[in-house]
């Protein structure tokens, strides 16, 4: 976990019942430590100064009452973005598998708030939008898993992901939560590519229908694994408004490799499959945190950096 980057990012409230909950506007201090009484865990307290009143670390959060220290949540964050298993961790760190499950449930909410909180708060600016797809195995391994992910490949930022079948309806959910994320100006105009996969043009037609874009599909051959030939082909749009380096799904593939590395229930010819798509959504979302806020990219680069 090199290279990380430094994000200061406002304090608020998060006492529902204050007066000033969820505002900017106050005053957020660290005043001392508690320790807790059941497993002696030190959590730190803060101030809130327009309320005037304390509030613990974990207080009004998900994991407020779950029997485990921040260091503790840390760790089971940092091996779940490292690939290990629910098991694995819970033997590294001699918990019970059922108590990880639920730190993993718990973590990977608030992993998925701070992403869209943080999104919809700065408005995230897209130009050029890659998705792909993947397929792992489900349950019993008679079912397919697709995940669909969508990543922004000037600043590589992994924008969202969705799982479901080959149907047009998972890159649709893809598209509107895009959509909902987006910071569109009267002047924005996407760049889109995408393997030749259909629903994606299907899903573009529905969701983008407002929004200016250009689409580019790559189709690749493939005779007995190897690649043949990579035909582009222009949807909307021609060659001249998709820049070089764009006219490709080399990003969002990359990114595919990443997360088969870091998520075990994606790795082939293994038994670790996915069983139970709600603990790799939990996974996915404490992945996309560390891919996109804890290891580097260019995301908040300001323009002049870029
Ligand atoms: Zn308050």
């Amino acid at each position: 976990m090199a290279n990380k980057i430094n994000t200061t990012l406002p304090l608020f409230c998060p006492r529902h019942g204050c007066k000033f909950y969820g505002l900017y506007d106050n005053k957020i201090t660290k005043d001392g430590k508690y320790t807790t009484e059941n497993d002696n865990v030190k959590r730190q307290m803060f101030y809130c100064h327009r309320g005037k009143h304390r509030f613990s670390e974990t207080g009004f959060s998900d994991l407020f009452g779950k029997h485990g220290s921040f260091k503790e949540y840390e760790q089971t964050s940092k091996l779940f973005s490292y690939g290990m298993s629910c098991d694995k961790i819970a033997d590294v760190l001699e918990k019970d598998k059922r108590t990880i499950d639920t730190w993993r449930r718990n973590i990977g909410g608030k992993c998925e708030i701070f992403h869209i909180t943080l999104c919809m708060l700065v408005g995230l600016s897209v130009k050029f939008l890659q998705m792909d797809e993947l397929w792992s195995f489900l349950k019993r391994k008679n079912d397919q898993l697709w995940v669909f992910a969508a990543i922004e490949s000037k600043t590589k930022f992994w924008i969202t992901f969705e799982f479901g079948s080959t149907t047009v309806w998972p890159p649709v959910r893809l598209l509107k939560s895009i959509k909902m994320l987006l910071k569109i100006r009267d002047d924005t105009i996407i760049t889109i590519t995408t393997d030749k996969f259909s629903a994606y043009k299907n899903a573009l037609d529905k969701v983008f229908n407002e929004i200016t874009y250009y689409y580019l599909q790559i189709v690749k051959k493939r005779y007995r694994k190897k690649l043949v030939t990579v035909k582009k082909f222009f949807v909307k749009g021609s060659s001249d408004n998709f820049p070089a380096k764009t006219q490709n799904t080399s990003f969002i593939e990359r990114l595919n490799l990443t997360l088969r590395q870091n998520i075990s229930y994606l790795r082939r010819k293994t038994l670790g499959y996915c069983k139970n798509t709600n603990n790799l959504k939990s996974t996915m979302w404490i992945n996309l945190l560390n891919y996109n806020y804890i290891l580097k990219n260019d995301t908040f680069l300001t323009e002049n950096q870029q």
